[in-house]
């Protein structure tokens, strides 16, 4: 990309670099560099294993972490270049925004934090940057991937203060009240952006929400209607993807008109000016109260539907009956991750489980506890 198409608030060019000097890439930008290292660990080929809403084995068509993940770059990189942003950045961020995620989803993340209540807790973002600072193991010169300090910055969304002050510059502006890139906080809502889109259409999919359940929702009735008048008598199918494509359309367009609104109102000529302003990137106020009605319905209808609980109620019991193993016995543990004193195993415990795609937990809970298994 071209610097000087980019806005003046961009973050044009990593300033504070990566923690091991490198020699500059040649032939991509420092951020493409970042997206390549991204796409090609090891902790994103399992993001295709991992659960969103459904638990992979559920059906072929349903969102997982990858397809999510992409999604969400997809919608990033489509902001960001119409702001005249860094789209690599972007990009990256939002391709790395979901490593650190458990299996089974949200589920799976609080029943990991519960086990982990007296060691620390688990907090997935934070986990994300564990991936990408420390848990890969790919390069001679460093642990993990060596990422600009923009990206991680991006990747690391939400931190407890606690922890903000045990992670050294990226955890600063959580104690200084201050924002990320117009970058970061694009990736933040392409992620929201796409998941109550794809929810609407992978639960519609499934039958656990129907269109009825749906007509309170206006984002999601206004555009129905207009699918039904331009296409009467249209396939069901296609009248649901007609019209979630019109509600990320209208989501997408309306954060674009918002931000440049709020660009012009702060007028930020660095990225020390976006970080002391207040958020930039936001939906109107109109289009926010509609987006919130659309979560409140996925949260009563889709979330909390009795066979969503049940997955999540054998997602719970699977991983804190097998932290409870191998806290009892590290003698379970496969070698590589076998504590060397007692202070660390339970982190140790929590990434080999966060690190597990939900059919690698089940069969693991399986050999740790099925005495036919072996
Ligand atoms: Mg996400």
């Amino acid at each position: 990309m071209a610097e000087q198409r980019l806005a003046p608030c961009a973050v044009s060019v990593s300033v504070r670099g990566r923690r091991i000097n490198e020699p500059v890439p040649i032939g991509r930008s420092e951020f493409q560099r970042d997206r390549d290292r991204i796409i090609h660990s090891a902790a994103f080929r399992r993001l295709e294993y991992k659960t969103q809403v459904f638990v992979n084995h559920e059906g072929d068509l349903f969102r997982t972490r990858l397809t999510h993940s992409i999604e969400v770059a997809q919608i990033g990189r489509s902001i960001a270049r119409r702001l005249h942003l860094n789209e690599d950045l972007v990009e990256a961020i939002s391709l790395a925004h979901d490593l650190g995620h458990t299996p089974f989803g949200h589920a799976g993340q609080e029943a990991l934090n519960a086990c982990m209540k007296d060691h620390g807790g688990f907090e997935h973002n934070l986990q994300s940057l564990r991936v990408v600072d420390v848990l890969e193991e790919k390069y001679a010169a460093f642990d993990g991937l060596n990422l600009c300090f923009e990206t991680r910055e991006g990747i690391l969304k939400h931190c407890s203060l606690a922890h903000a002050a045990e992670l050294g510059e990226v955890g600063v502006r959580f104690l200084s009240d201050q924002r990320p890139s117009l970058e970061a906080q694009i990736a933040n809502l392409a992620d929201e952006i796409a998941y109550n889109n794809h929810d609407v259409d992978d639960g519609l999919r499934s039958g656990l929400l129907t269109l009825e359940q749906l007509s309170s929702v206006r984002l999601f009735s206004e555009h129905l209607e207009e699918v039904h008048k331009v296409f009467p008598g249209l396939a069901e199918r296609r009248v649901v993807h007609e019209t979630v494509r019109r509600m990320i359309n209208s989501l997408v367009t309306d954060l674009i008109e918002q931000t440049e609104s709020n660009i012009r109102r702060y007028a930020p000529t660095s990225l020390d000016e976006v970080r002391s302003a207040p958020t930039i990137v936001a939906f109107s106020q109109e289009m926010h109260e509609k987006n919130r009605e659309l979560k409140s319905v996925l949260r009563t209808q889709l979330y909390r539907h009795y066979r969503v609980m049940r997955m999540s109620a054998k997602a719970r019991r699977i991983i804190s009956e097998l932290f409870q193993a191998f806290m009892d016995d590290s003698r379970l543990l496969p070698p590589q991750f076998a504590p060397q004193s007692e202070q660390s195993k339970a982190r140790l415990v929590s990434d080999y489980i966060a690190g597990m795609t939900d059919r690698y937990a089940i069969r693991e809970h399986r050999r740790i506890f099925a005495v036919e298994e072996i």
